[in-house]
């Protein structure tokens, strides 16, 4: 994202963007103007400052949001995130994209966001409860199974998301698990959750090769980030014999032109703590972050932070396709710069789905009091993100343009679709 914009102007720039490819689909113009118009507007926004009572017997304001974007598919669905950055403008974009990401895989539910102004490091856990408890309360009227349905983001997990429930429940006076997705096993997380975005992004690598023709053993992946999806994405394509051949973590990569053996890299990391500390030993080779995002390889797959590849870095990328895993890792401008070149990007609404979609099973299982299999989940996932990569993989075709544009054309005809019949246009 440029620096000049706000991440709620991309957000809206990117609508406009596609507006001219879907002005075709329409013949009642007027009805298609008002909906995109509505469309950049979340429908509802919360904001508090809300007062809770700290332990110390001291009581601290915390200003508070919740932007619930577009339910025309579904409920609002959208993490809650606990950052010093936290603003209206990035809730209100990052629910604009949730709306898009639903409505790109299929998922039944519109956009939401919720975050909180804190550094959660400042507080001890009995606090954050205290936080946690006060923000659910304060939400409670406005979220649901059937409302809005929210479930962790930065700085948060399935412990916030138990205290959420807990105060909610309490509120309504009955079980309602289904409010929260991303809660602990114990209280009716799905199974497979853990792996659900590395996985989900896999599937897209597969589907796409099988497109193209690669063959696993011949096509080579550097993989930016460690964490939950750049571990899980790594492990499962080195485990499907892909040549994955650079991962790094913030303080560096580690590269193998044969090919890195992520398991034993992953036992070594919780060793020495980070791949910096690892001592060289034959085939291991240290290279900067920077060197592994300017690697020769067919896939590049950031998995790290947003804006990874940008203007700075973009002349010097050299891989031919890039998957995203992480949200927005590559700026518009050096999109622009890569599609000229002929670089695929699959992009993050499409390839980081997997997480949103099992957070989708976790509250059809919670609606039927029933529990799927690990193996069930998985077979659910793959169905939908293959089902998704095909509708997006023929406009790219039909229509001759870019994946994010295919993506975004077809969650705004989707979203757009959803209103009409409902008459709200
Ligand atoms: P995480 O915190 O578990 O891991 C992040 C990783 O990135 C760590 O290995 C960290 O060392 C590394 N990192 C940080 N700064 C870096 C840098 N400058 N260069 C290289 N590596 C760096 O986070 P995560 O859950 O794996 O999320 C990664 C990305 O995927 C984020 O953009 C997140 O928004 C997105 N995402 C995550 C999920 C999910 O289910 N976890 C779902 C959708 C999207």
């Amino acid at each position: 994202m440029s620096k000049e914009i706000s991440a709620f102007e991309n957000a809206k720039r990117q609508i406009d963007n596609v507006s001219v490819l879907l002005s075709n689909d329409y013949s009642d113009k007027t009805k298609f103007a008002k909906a995109l118009k509505l469309l950049k507007v979340p429908q509802r926004f919360l904001a508090k400052k809300l007062k809770v009572k700290l332990s110390n017997g001291k009581t601290k304001t915390f200003q508070v949001y919740r932007s619930q974007h577009n339910d025309a598919r579904g409920p609002f669905k959208g993490g809650i995130r606990f950052h010093p950055n936290v603003s209206e403008d990035e809730v209100k974009a990052l629910s604009t994209w949730m709306s898009i990401k639903c409505a790109v895989t299929g998922i039944p539910y519109g956009g939401g966001k919720g975050g909180i102004i804190i550094d959660p490091n400042d507080y001890k856990p009995a606090d954050l409860k205290k936080i946690c408890k006060a923000y659910a309360e304060f939400l409670a009227p406005h979220i649901g199974p059937w409302k809005d349905v929210p479930a962790p983001d930065v700085n948060t997990g399935g412990r916030e998301m138990a205290w959420m429930l807990e105060a909610y429940e309490a509120k309504v006076g009955y079980h309602a698990p289904a409010t929260f997705t991303g809660k602990p096993l114990e209280l009716g997380g799905s199974l497979g959750r853990e792996e659900a975005t590395g996985q989900g992004g896999f599937y897209i690598l597969e589907a796409y090769s099988k497109k193209k023709n690669l063959k696993p053993l011949k096509t080579t992946v550097a993989v930016q980030g460690f964490g939950n999806v750049g571990y899980w994405f790594a492990k499962l394509a080195s485990r499907a014999k892909y040549k994955v051949v650079a991962v790094s973590d913030s303080s560096g990569g580690i590269y193998n032109s044969t090919g890195l053996d992520i398991e034993n890299l992953a036992k070594l990391k919780e060793k020495f703590g980070s791949f910096s500390n690892i001592p060289k030993t034959k085939g291991i080779k240290l290279i900067t972050n920077s060197e592994l995002l300017e690697l020769k390889v067919d896939f590049l797959v950031p998995a790290a932070l947003e804006n990874a590849i940008k203007k700075d870095n973009v002349k010097n990328i050299q891989a031919k396709v890039i998957l995203e895993m992480a949200n927005g890792p590559t700026t518009p401008e050096a999109e622009e710069h890569l599609i000229k070149k002929g670089v695929d990007i699959l992009p993050d609404v499409l390839c980081n789905a997997g997480g949103v979609t099992v957070s989708y099973f976790e509250w059809v299982q919670n609606l039927h009091g029933y529990r799927w299999t690990w193996v069930r989940v998985n077979e659910e996932l793959k169905k939908m993100m293959l089902l998704a990569f095909e509708d997006i993989y023929k406009r790219v075709k039909d229509k001759k343009i870019a994946y994010r544009k295919s993506a975004y054309s077809l969650a705004i005809k989707r979203i757009i679709d959803a209103m009409i019949l409902r008459g709200r246009v």
